[in-house]
């Protein structure tokens, strides 16, 4: 019984967590049911490559990584910014007007 409750209590945490990156709540549930504890290190620790922020190189307009430091492309020193491009989002359709 008490497993089952732990399982549950893994499965959710894991799931959550896997939401949030941009995976599948019931596979992170699974994993994290199935094997607790390590299940739900494995969704903190996974790294979702859509979820990253991204931003935008003012001088050469190259999408790079948030953490990025430097742009790839053109090597222009880039600040921490204000605005992350997120991955995951499209701007919102227009309705009427
Ligand atoms: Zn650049």
């Amino acid at each position: 019984m008490a497993y089952i409750v732990i399982a549950a209590s893994f499965g959710l945490a894991g799931g959550i967590i896997g939401r949030i990156k941009g995976s599948s709540f019931l596979l992170w549930f699974l994993i994290s049911a199935l094997v607790p504890f390590f299940g739900l290190l494995a969704a903190i620790a996974y790294r979702f490559e859509r979820d990253e922020l991204r931003r935008q190189c003012p001088n050469c307009g190259r999408v790079t990584k948030l953490y990025d430091a430097l742009c790839t492309r053109c090597g222009t020193e880039l600040e921490f910014p204000e605005v992350a491009l997120s991955p995951e989002r499209t701007p919102p359709a227009l309705h009427g007007h």
